[in-house]
């Protein structure tokens, strides 16, 4: 496929505190420390039209966090590509899949450089973990990076993860580029995808939209809510695990839920496919 361009983050924002960083915002979403006022400016925007806007985050980040550990207890894997790591500093991939599995090996990819510059303290033990700088949407740079290949068996199945990544690539061909990753995989790999959503329900399908222009014209640059078709598709014929692709609350979650989900939580979904 052809590299593309036209995504923010192709350009990292590098430590400018007048630039909103997308890693810096969903640091703040999180109630992180790692952020600056433009950053936080970005949620305050959304929350004019998304009251509930930080929860996208935490409903990403508790999936991405299930499926670790149903990856690592359940499926066997013990290597792990993070595309997008960004800055949480508890209950990374890492230490979720380390704690059930001892020396799993995961490699993070980021561009932002306070990602890259924290990874790097809090990685500086482990010798199982580390962090790489590449664009995580030009997938030939990613699998052809020398350290990815040397801390990485991809003739063994390994789990490559896209979680709160996609919705930041603003090209149509986001199924195209999630192709080569895919073709790069053993069988028996997995992939997991987080993604803005819209549901195509008025009510929810309106919020998404709203959400969707107003981080479009913020100074973060664009977040793309798309469809489950499109979504999906990003999947390729990966054979999906149950309960297939879902809201993000959804999947598996920890237990049974008292409160209805909030409007936010139905604009974003998640799922883990198989190569079989
Ligand atoms: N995957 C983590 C999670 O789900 O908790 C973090 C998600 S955070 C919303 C997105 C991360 O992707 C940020 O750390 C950002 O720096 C990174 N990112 C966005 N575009 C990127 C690009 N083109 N290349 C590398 N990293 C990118």
């Amino acid at each position: 496929m052809s590299q593309p361009q036209s995504y923010p983050s192709a350009v990292p924002v590098g430590v400018d505190t007048s630039r909103a960083s997308i890693a810096r915002v969903y640091d703040a979403a999180l109630n992180g420390k790692d952020n600056f006022e433009v950053d936080r400016e970005v949620l305050a925007q959304v929350a004019t039209v998304a009251p509930g806007v930080a929860e996208l985050a935490w409903a990403n980040r508790d999936f991405l966090i299930r499926a670790c550990r149903f990856l690592a207890s359940q499926a066997g894997i013990n290597q792990y590509l993070d595309l997008g790591s960004g800055l949480p500093t508890a209950e990374n991939t890492n230490q979720v899949v380390q704690r059930i599995v001892p020396n799993s090996r995961v490699v993070y990819v980021d561009n932002d450089p306070l990602v890259l510059a924290h990874a790097r303290v809090l990685l500086e033990e482990n010798t199982d973990t580390s962090i790489v700088e590449a664009d995580i949407f030009r997938p030939f740079d990613v699998l052809g990076n020398q350290a990815v290949r040397e801390e990485l068996d991809f003739s063994r199945p390994l789990a490559l993860f896209q979680v709160g990544t996609l919705h930041h690539y603003l090209d149509d061909d986001a199924a195209e580029l999630m192709r080569t990753y895919i073709d790069a995989l053993a069988s028996g790999s997995y992939v997991v995808i987080a993604h803005f959503f819209d549901p195509e329900i008025d009510r929810y399908s309106e919020l998404a939209r709203k959400m969707e222009d107003k981080f479009v014209h913020s100074p973060m640059g664009g977040g793309r809510f798309r469809t489950r078709a499109e979504i999906q598709a990003m999947f390729g014929d990966l054979e999906m695990v149950e309960p297939g692709l879902v809201l993000c609350d959804e999947w598996w979650p920890d237990g049974p839920r008292l409160a209805p989900l909030s409007e936010v939580r139905h604009c974003i979904v998640g799922g883990v496919g198989r190569k079989v």
